[in-house]
């Protein structure tokens, strides 16, 4: 029977035993319908979505009282960062879930060489630090102190699925290992470089707590990485997305013909970044949109395959 507040929505079946990483992973696309609350049948949670999406299907689902109507916010780990300064939304933020330990809300744009951002305490505890599990993994943040976007979550599976076991890897631009942690699954080396020192801190407790035993933390300008290791590398990940095209030669002089180069950058026209990756021995290149950052701009990834 269906009660006077239920509607028939979308929504995607998991097993249970994967849900937490299920709803992370639709929370990171935007997709989540956190107005409707998730449903058992049997061995599966029926989590409920915004919109229609691969594999996913019609259900109904009771409306979460309330729920609807806290102020629009980010999950990262324990964290909701709030997109308006609201103290008391912010409250009920806070108690709207038992993982949340603090809500901020940002004072200033990403900026600076190190993509960081200065925050607020609107509610809980005084605190940018959070810990954030993603797909198995789990990473330390300080968003303060180090850039880090969950929003990436599923680029990063995608890279993931695109290696073959024991290709060495090249992150020019690690920040607290998010990418450089994932690969490290597949890969036989991983070198994780950033020229934030903080991020590379977070970087080497994300290595020691995820167990990795073949990721290569340094604080190192990407530029110079060509110097040190020549071109030796079957995978280079360049995730700097505002200024990566001044390191394309860096990354061309890192990777071996026939390996890949994932370079990310944000732009306002499709194909805007080709004429400057074809400066250099292209075998191929195909172009991808990972998400939109703004109404007339989004975050692009060019699959670059090297050639002689
Ligand atoms: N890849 C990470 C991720 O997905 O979370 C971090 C990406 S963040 C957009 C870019 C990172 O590049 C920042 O951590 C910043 O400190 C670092 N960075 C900026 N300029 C750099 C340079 N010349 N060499 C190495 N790292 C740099």
């Amino acid at each position: 029977m269906h009660g006077e507040d239920d509607d028939e929505i979308w929504c995607l079946r998991v097993a249970k035993k994967h849900a937490e990483e299920a709803r992370r992973d639709l929370i990171a696309r935007e997709l989540l319908d956190r107005a409707h609350r998730p449903r058992v049948e049997g061995e599966d949670l029926l989590l409920p979505l915004l919109g229609e999406t691969a594999g996913a299907e019609k259900g109904v689902f009771a409306a979460f009282p309330g729920r609807e109507e806290l102020p629009r916010h980010e999950l990262v780990g324990g964290i909701a960062i709030l997109l308006e300064e609201d103290n008391e939304g912010a409250e009920r933020v806070l108690h709207s879930r038992p993982s949340l330990h603090t809500v901020l809300y940002p004072t200033s744009p990403v900026e600076g060489e190190f993509r960081t951002r200065e925050f607020a305490v609107l509610a809980g505890e005084e605190t940018t630090r959070t810990v954030v599990t993603e797909h198995g993994h789990r990473f330390a943040v300080d968003l303060a102190h180090a850039y880090f976007s969950a929003r990436l979550s599923t680029e990063r599976q995608r890279v993931w699925s695109a290696m073959r076991e024991g290709e060495r890897v090249v992150d020019m631009f690690a920040g607290v290992g998010p990418f450089a942690i994932s690969l490290a699954d597949q890969a036989s080396l991983v070198v994780a470089a950033d020229l934030n020192p903080a991020a590379v801190s977070l970087l080497c407790e994300n290595i020691a707590m995820n167990r990795k035993k073949n990721v290569l933390p340094m604080i190192a300008d990407a530029a110079h990485l060509p110097g040190i290791f020549g071109r030796t590398f079957d995978r280079v990940i360049m995730n700097l997305p505002m200024e990566s095209s001044h390191f394309l030669s860096a990354a061309f002089a890192l990777c071996r013909p026939g390996g890949t180069i994932h370079f990310y950058a944000l732009q306002d026209e499709e194909g805007k970044y080709l004429d400057a990756i074809r400066a250099f021995p292209v075998a191929g290149v195909v172009e991808r949109r990972v998400r939109s950052y703004s109404p007339a701009e989004w975050h692009a990834v060019y699959d670059i395959v090297v050639g002689e």
